[in-house]
This record gives structure tokens, C-alpha cells and sequence, in this order.
């Protein structure tokens, strides 16, 4: 249940309302919102009795939520989440924002040479791997504490901003410590303990969707974040596993403009593991884009082929230099991305 106050409400008409929810054994949760003051009240089993709340003054309204995930919901926040990391803002009607770099973090001349490159095309976001979820416990497993201090490094050097996957809650801390967004693979977007943890941490959450998760469990697993208190979540597409065979896995770019609808957190796609192969990778960077894609994550390389993961998926400086420009035309068009 919501409940929304008055642009006339003071703050002890809000006090109340929470007071009042406390005193129902429930959770009052307060909703930010540049167009309205709402309290979500959250841990009510059954339905709650909205005369408690209508008789106070400054409540405008009383709304029940009819999805199971609530703040998260375009019902509970009408305005779209902006998250600022550093100089970038991500989500609204904000410009597409591009995060590019190697699956994983490699040496640090390597590591640097890739995110210089990256920085000279107008990328503001690294990513990089230093912790690797590998499917093989025989493949590269990343370099781990010394890939958080070569990211810390490109930060220096460069002054992009920094993503990397933290896969456990052993290590959230010391991830958060070296980086700026916190990205939970697809592997681990239903690690309930690892969402509870990560609504702790004070850093901006890439979440990104289970490769057979549906919609509401995607949107779900974004509810344990907001719940925990942390309201700087980005939702990932980074395709589902589907019985095509020419792909990696199939981008479900569908949930793009829905999830636009459902939810006021940003969306951004990642095509490179959406398709798995090279060549796709533009022109699903593309579609991502027109259908409205507040940014892309995008595995990128000097020499993609020496890559030490993700070799078929990495692209090229060059091909990313041909989204930049692809992006600077689709921005343009009428429509797109607001
Ligand atoms: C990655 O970004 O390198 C990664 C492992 O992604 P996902 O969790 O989507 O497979
Ligand atoms: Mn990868």
C-alpha cells in the first residue's frame, strides 16, 4: 500500500503517517520522488485499512500496489531513477550511457592500454571482470584483489568510472572499496543473501537478469536492493538462454520499453553476452538503443582474440567507435530513449 501526501503536507503530517504504520507492526518505507511525497508500507500480510491513514492530514490518497514488487514499481514512484556516478547520469531521460571494456581484468599494461583507448572514443564507464563466475572451474577465474587494484588505477589514470561483478558477500566490502558500480551477474541474481548484502553497501547496483528469469523475478531480485536501502539499482538484459542454436543466448529486447512501463529504475542492454558472437554485437547495440536502452555494457578489447575471456563476444576499439557514432545518430531521432 502507498500512501501519498499532499504538496501540503508538513513534515509532521509525514511523521505521523509513518508513526501510525509503526504502530501497526508494519514497515513504513519512505518513496524520493521529485513530483510527490509517498510512504510505502511494506510486511502487511493481509490488506491494510486505509481509514487509519485518510484521517490524517496531508494524506492526499491511499493506493494499493497490485504487483508483488513494490519499490521497484512505476505505481509506488512515478518519476524515472537518475543515478549519478561521478560526472555520469544514468537512467531518465539522460544520455545513453556506455560501458566498455574486457570481460576480464588483465594485466595492468593491458588493462590501462584498453581503457585509454576506450577513454579517447568518449566512453565515460570501464568494465571489467576481476572476480570471474566461470562455468568451467578450469577456466580463468579472474585476478581477484589484484584486478580491484588495477580498476582502482584505471580510475586514476583515466577518470571513468568503474564496474566489476562481486560474486559473493565475502567480498562485497573490499569490491566496493575499489570500484564505483557494484554489477551482480546473471548466474547471482537470485542470491537473495547477496542482494540483502549489497542493499547495505552505499554504491549504485548493476543488476543483471538471470539467464532464465523471468520479468517479475528480475524485477524481484531489484526489490531485495531497494529494500535492503539501496535505491541506485540499473537493470542489465544480457539475453536468456532459449533452444536457438546460432547464438549464445537470445537478447530480449522486448523488456526494454516494458520494463520502462513497469518500473522508474534505468534499463540498459548488454548485447555482447546477449549474442555471444562478434559480428551481432552492433547491430544489437543498435536495436537495444531504439528501443529505448538507457545505456549498453559492451566486452571490448585491443586484441579481442588474446582476450583471456569472452574472445568470440569481444569487439574491436573500431566497433566500438561505430556504436559511439551509431549513438550519436539514434539520439537524434525523435522519440528515442524519452
Ligand atoms: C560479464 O559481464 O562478464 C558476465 C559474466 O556477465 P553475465 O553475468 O551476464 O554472464
Ligand atoms: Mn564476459
Amino acid at each position: 500500500m502507498l500512501i501519498v501526501m499532499k504538496a501540503s503536507a508538513s513534515e509532521t503530517d509525514v511523521q505521523r503517517v509513518v508513526d501510525t504504520v509503526i504502530e501497526l507492526g508494519l514497515t513504513p518505507l519512505s518513496v524520493p520522488g521529485a513530483s510527490r511525497t509517498a510512504i510505502c508500507i511494506t510486511g502487511n500480510k493481509g490488506s491494510v485499512n486505509e481509514a487509519y491513514f485518510l484521517k490524517i492530514d496531508g494524506v492526499k490518497e491511499v493506493i494499493r500496489v497490485t504487483k508483488p514488487y513494490k519499490l521497484v514499481s512505476r505505481e509506488v514512484r512515478l518519476d524515472d531513477t537518475v543515478i549519478t556516478v561521478g560526472d555520469v547520469k544514468i537512467g531518465g531521460d539522460h544520455d545513453v550511457v556506455v560501458m566498455a571494456g574486457p570481460c576480464s581484468v588483465e594485466s595492468e599494461d593491458v588493462t590501462l592500454n584498453v581503457a585509454k583507448e576506450i577513454k579517447k572514443i568518449g566512453v565515460n564507464v570501464f568494465r571489467a571482470g576481476a572476480f570471474k563466475p566461470r562455468t568451467s572451474p578450469y577456466d580463468f577465474q579472474g585476478l581477484g584483489l589484484e584486478g580491484l587494484k588495477t580498476l582502482k588505477r584505471v580510475k586514476e589514470e583515466t577518470g571513468m568510472c568503474t564496474v566489476t561483478e562481486v560474486i559473493d558477500t565475502e567480498s562485497a566490502e573490499v569490491v566496493a572499496e575499489h570500484v564505483d558500480i557494484l554489477q551482480v551477474g546473471t548466474r547471482n541474481m537470485q542470491n537473495y543473501s547477496l542482494l540483502k548484502k549489497l542493499g547495505k553497501i552505499n554504491k549504485p547496483v548493476l543488476l543483471k537478469r538471470g539467464m532464465s528469469a523471468s520479468l517479475d523475478e528480475w524485477l524481484n531480485a531489484a526489490e531485495y536492493l531497494l529494500m535492503g536501502g539501496n535505491a541506485d539499482v540499473i537493470l542489465c538484459e544480457r539475453g536468456l538462454r532459449t533452444h536457438s542454436q546460432y547464438s549464445r543466448n537470445t537478447l530480449d529486447l522486448n523488456v526494454v520499453p516494458t520494463v520502462r512501463k513497469l518500473s522508474h529504475l534505468p534499463i540498459i542492454v548488454d548485447p555482447s553476452h546477449g549474442v555471444g558472437r562478434r559480428d551481432l554485437v552492433r547491430p544489437m547495440a543498435r536495436a537495444a538503443m531504439a528501443c529505448g536502452a538507457q545505456g549498453l555494457i559492451v566486452e571490448t578489447h585491443i586484441k579481442p582474440e588474446s582476450a583471456f575471456s569472452d574472445q568470440a563476444q569481444t569487439i574491436h576499439i573500431e566497433t566500438l567507435d561505430g556504436i559511439m557514432r551509431d549513438l550519436k545518430v539514434l539520439e537524434s531521432l525523435e522519440g528515442i530513449n524519452k
